[in-house]
């Protein structure tokens, strides 16, 4: 990813939001460790800089998805950073995680056999965390071999570093789902009354204590995308996009525009061609259809909706009632301080998550208030 100016406009990252969510949430779960969450390239924010940040604000547990995300981060961070990877244990890659020292988050008997096997080979209790599933039914061990796992690790003498499991309902903190999972995990944990525990990610952590147990996983958080549905987000925003205008001009009452000729004008319009489209992950469900508004761009704190189908590399906007003027090279926020991540996934029918992970296409990236002693290097 190219760092530098943003000559045809792009995306900047705000260091110092993210290393001020991660003390937020870190102040919260007051008496667990605060982890964080980089999966994904950080979210789509860079898990090098963003890692260093956190590293620097305090952070000591990061956790990816896939054991490569794991070695660039290792690279990028000091030797006491614990690095858990999520996926779990691919077959026969112990010697690559632990050579990397990267802890696997064990999700089968099969793996937690896996590792054991290879740790007593090398005659070294490798650290590795355990993942139950206590009802998501996506990667872990079932909550009913709990006891198995036990023997397991009492034959071996091995002790995992952490035992964890995942909420699938935490953002909607009513959800019957998490009062139902906690109590499964909280049975599994008396298995491993002195191992420390974690389930919550970030809208766990913002929900109850009752969840924090002895570490927390934030994730979204951290980037600024809303948690918890339905509740105001507390979060700094943290991503800011940024695209070029790339023509002017007015159209006619009746005719239509873009693709598919979707939008038929109901007034004479002025319209801004915008260089972005799905190509740069700007959905095309993104796109403004008659009877049905896509989503938003601004331009000074004015809202410019989205006229017709997202095209590959350039969308219409509707500039018709913006009162100031708006030429080419203008730029127009698709994120940031008027236009919210949450914002854009409510008018594409998705989740910030999506929207993070996938706008970050062909725009250079650019970091903004980096914090002092942090190389973004
Ligand atoms: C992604 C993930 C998290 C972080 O979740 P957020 O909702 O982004 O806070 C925590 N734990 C696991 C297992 C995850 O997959």
């Amino acid at each position: 990813m190219i760092t530098g100016t943003l000559l045809g406009g792009g995306i900047t990252v705000d260091l110092d939001a993210i290393a001020r969510n991660w003390r937020a949430l870190d102040t919260v779960a007051s008496s667990a460790l605060t982890a964080a969450v980089l999966k994904a390239d950080a979210y789509g924010t860079g898990a090098r800089a963003v890692g260093r940040t956190l590293y620097k604000a305090g952070a000591r547990f990061f956790f990816v998805a896939t054991p490569d995300e794991g070695v660039h981060l290792r690279a990028a961070l000091p030797a006491e950073a614990h690095i858990f990877v999520l996926d779990g244990l691919l077959p026969g890659t112990s010697a690559d995680y632990a050579g990397h020292r990267l802890m696997p988050v064990l999700a089968s008997l099969e793996q937690l056999g896996e590792w054991l096997d290879f740790c007593i080979e090398r005659s070294q209790p490798f650290p590795a965390a355990l993942h139950f599933d206590t009802g998501f039914n996506r990667v872990g061990i079932r909550s009913e071999d709990a006891e198995r796992t036990r023997a397991e690790l009492d034959r071996s003498g091995f002790e995992p570093q952490m035992v964890m499991s995942h909420f699938a309902c935490a953002d909607q903190p009513t959800h019957e789902m998490t009062r139902k999972q906690h109590g499964i995990f909280q049975s599994v944990l008396t298995q491993f009354p002195n191992t420390p525990a974690s389930i919550a990610n970030s809208a766990a952590l913002m929900t109850s204590r009752d969840f924090h147990f002895q570490m927390v996983r934030p994730g979204i958080a951290l980037y600024g995308g809303r948690a918890v549905n339905g509740r105001a987000n507390p979060m700094s925003p943290v991503v800011s996009m940024h695209v070029p205008v790339l023509q002017v001009k007015q159209a006619r009452m009746g005719e239509t525009v873009g693709y598919g000729a979707a939008y038929r004008l109901r007034r004479d319009t002025r319209l801004a061609i915008m260089a972005l489209g799905y190509a740069d992950g700007f959905m095309r469900a993104l796109g403004g259809t008659v009877g049905n508004p896509g989503g938003r761009v601004a331009i000074e704190g004015r809202i410019a909706p989205i006229l017709g189908r997202v095209s590959m590399d350039m969308t219409a906007v509707d500039i018709t009632d913006i009162d100031v003027p708006v030429k080419p090279g203008d730029l127009l926020e698709v994120l940031g301080q008027t236009v919210r991540i949450d914002d854009v996934a409510d008018a594409a029918r998705t989740i910030g998550y999506e929207i993070l992970t996938t706008l970050n296409g062909r725009f250079p990236r650019q970091y903004v208030n980096v914090p002092p002693g942090v190389d973004i290097g």
